[in-house]
C-alpha cells in the first residue's frame, strides 16, 4: 500500500490514483473462525478484545460493480467490534454465511477471518463498473449501512429492507484496515475541515442518533423537548446532546465521573447526573427492580428540568437502566432505543408505561439519506467530531478493550494508512473559521 500512501499524500490526480495497483493482500484487524470458543466459561466483561482481534495480512477481494476499492486512511472503534471480539452475543461468522448464500458475489463474505470495522474515512481508489457518482481521488467517509437495492423492500426506508447489514460486523472487509471494499451506496463526502481520524469517528454513531432524535423515523424532537440522555459522553450520546442542544431542546445527560460531566458542561450541557456519584441502584438483586430509586432518579431529572419529566429518553444501556427510563419519561413521552449494552432481556412496570401512554420505539442505525444528512451537519461545522484518543491499527485489540471496559469518552479514532495525527485538512479557513476549540470540544483539555 506504500505507493498508494504516497500518491495521496503527494495529491495525486483522481486519474493517476484510478491507475495505482491495487495490491493482491493488505493489513486488517480481523477475528479468527477458528477462535469462536476461545472465551468459553469466561465472564463477558473479562473477555479481553485483543486477545482475540488479530492484525495481519489478508487476501484483497475481486470487487463487485456496485462497489468501490477505499483506501483507508482512518476508522473507529465502535461497540460492534467488541461484540464481534468476544462472540457476543453471537459469532458473527453466522452474519457472514448467511450473506454469502445471497449471491454470487455475497460468497466473498464466508472466510476463516472475519474483518472488522464499521467506519472509515479515505480515498477512492477503483470503481466498479456500475459506479456512477464517484470516482478515483474522491476523499470520503462511509457510512455502515449496507443494503441491496435490488430488492423492494429496500426502497422507502432501506433500514427496512430484509437483507439490510451493518457493513463490517454483519458483513466481512470492514474499515480497520488499510483498504476496504465499500458499496458506492455507502459513501458521503469527507468534511473538508477534518483530520482524517476526526472525519472517521463520525458516521456510525453520529446517524444511530440523527434518526433516533431527528430523523422522521425516530423520536422527532421538538424545540423545546426536554431529553434525557445515557451515557452522554459516549458515542452515540455525544451526538444526542449536539442534536438536543442544536435543536433548541433541554439535554439532561447522565454520566458516571465528574470528568464526564466537565465535558458536557464545556459543550453547553447545564444539566448533569452523575449516576455513579448519586449511586442509584435501580436493581435490588439480579431479577428485583427497585421503584424507589426510580422516584429518586425522577426526582433528581425535575429538579435540573424546571420540575418536569423528560419528553424523551436516549435508551441505550438496556437491561440496567430500561425500568428507570420507561418510569423517567413523562406522560405519553417517548422512549428510544437503539441497544442494549447491559443485558437485552429488559424489563419495565408496565402499569406506568400504559396509564401514561407513553410509547416505546426502536431504532437501528440509519438510511442512506439519513447518513448523509447527518453527515452535512458534520461538513458543515454543526455537529463535531467527538474523537477523543487515536490508535494505531496494531491497537485495535487495546482500544477495543477500553470501550468494552467504558474506559473511553467519546470515539476513539484508529489510524490505518494515514502515518500520523492530524493529516488530511483540506480547507484550513474554514477551520478555522468552525473555531479548533468547537472541534476538540471533547478532548481533554
Ligand atoms: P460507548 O461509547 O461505550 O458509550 C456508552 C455509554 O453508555 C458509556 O459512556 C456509559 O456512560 C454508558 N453506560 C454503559 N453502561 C451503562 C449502564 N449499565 N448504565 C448506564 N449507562 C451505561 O458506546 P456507544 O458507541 O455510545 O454505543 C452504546 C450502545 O449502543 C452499544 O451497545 C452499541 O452497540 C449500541 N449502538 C447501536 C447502534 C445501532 O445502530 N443500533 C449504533 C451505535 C451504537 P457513563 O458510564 O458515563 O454513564
Amino acid at each position: 500500500m506504500k505507493h498508494i500512501l504516497e500518491a495521496i499524500q503527494a495529491g495525486a490526480s483522481g486519474d493517476a490514483i484510478g491507475n495505482l495497483a491495487i495490491p493482491d493482500s493488505y493489513r486488517a484487524a480481523f477475528v479468527r473462525r477458528d477462535d469462536v470458543a476461545m472465551f468459553e466459561g469466561i465472564d463477558s466483561w473479562d473477555k479481553d478484545p485483543s486477545k482475540s482481534i488479530h492484525v495481519d495480512d489478508v487476501a484483497t477481494p475481486e470487487l463487485a460493480p456496485d462497489e468501490v476499492y477505499l483506501a483507508v486512511m482512518a476508522s473507529s472503534i465502535n461497540f460492534n467490534t467488541v461484540w464481534t471480539s468476544i462472540f457476543e452475543p453471537l459469532p458473527t461468522f453466522g452474519f457472514l454465511d448467511r450473506l454469502a448464500r445471497e449471491s454470487e458475489w455475497a460468497q466473498r463474505h464466508a472466510l476463516p477471518y472475519h474483518v472488522v470495522g464499521s467506519d472509515a474515512s479515505g480515498v477512492v481508489l477503483q470503481v466498479g463498473s456500475a459506479v456512477r457518482n464517484w470516482k478515483p481521488g474522491d476523499r470520503v467517509t462511509v457510512h455502515c449501512n449496507h443494503v441491496d437495492d435490488q430488492d423492494p423492500s429496500a426502497h422507502d426506508d432501506s433500514m427496512m429492507a430484509a437483507n439490510q447489514r451493518i457493513w463490517g460486523f454483519e458483513t466481512n472487509f470492514g474499515g480497520l484496515a488499510d483498504l476496504s471494499i465499500v458499496k458506492a451506496n455507502q459513501l458521503m463526502p469527507k468534511p473538508t475541515h477534518l483530520t482524517w481520524e476526526e472525519s472517521a469517528v463520525n458516521a456510525l454513531c453520529n446517524s444511530t442518533s440523527y434518526r433516533m432524535l431527528v430523523g422522521e423515523h425516530g423520536a422527532r424532537m421538538k424545540q423545546g423537548d426536554s431529553v434525557l440522555i445515557w451515557g452522554a459522553t459516549g458515542g452515540i450520546g455525544g451526538y444526542a446532546v449536539q442534536y438536543v442542544l442544536n435543536g433548541g431542546g433541554t439535554p439532561i445527560g447522565v454520566v458516571s465521573s465528574p470528568e464526564r460531566a466537565e465535558i458536557l458542561h464545556r459543550l453547553g450541557c447545564d444539566a448533569v447526573i452523575d449516576r455513579r456519584a448519586e449511586g442509584y441502584q435501580f436493581w435490588s438483586d439480579e431479577h428485583t427492580q427497585d421503584e424507589s430509586e426510580w422516584r429518586r432518579f425522577g426526582k433528581k431529572i425535575r429538579e435540573l428540568n424546571n420540575g418536569e419529566d423528560v419528553d424523551i429518553v436516549f435508551e441505550h444501556p438496556g437491561r440496567s437502566t430500561m425500568g428507570a427510563s420507561v418510569f423517567a419519561a413523562k406522560r405519553g413521552g417517548t422512549v428510544v432505543t437503539c441497544a442494549a449494552t447491559s443485558g437485552y432481556m429488559v424489563e419495565f412496570d408496565n402499569r406506568h408505561f400504559w396509564m401514561k401512554l407513553k410509547k416505546l420505539l426502536s431504532s437501528h442505525f440509519a438510511n442512506y439519506a439519513e447518513a448523509y444528512a447527518a453527515n452535512k451537519l458534520i461538513y458543515d461545522g454543526r455537529i463535531q467530531p467527538l474523537l477523543t484518543d487515536t490508535y494505531t491499527l496494531e491497537q485495535v485489540g487495546e482500544a477495543a478493550r477500553a470501550v468494552h471496559h467504558n474506559e473511553a469518552e467519546g470515539k476513539l479514532g484508529v489510524l490505518c494508512l494515514a502515518p500520523e495525527p492530524g493529516l488530511g485538512i483540506d480547507d484550513p479557513d474554514k477551520r478555522a473559521a468552525i473555531g479548533e476549540d468547537t472541534i476538540t470540544a471533547f478532548r481533554a483539555r
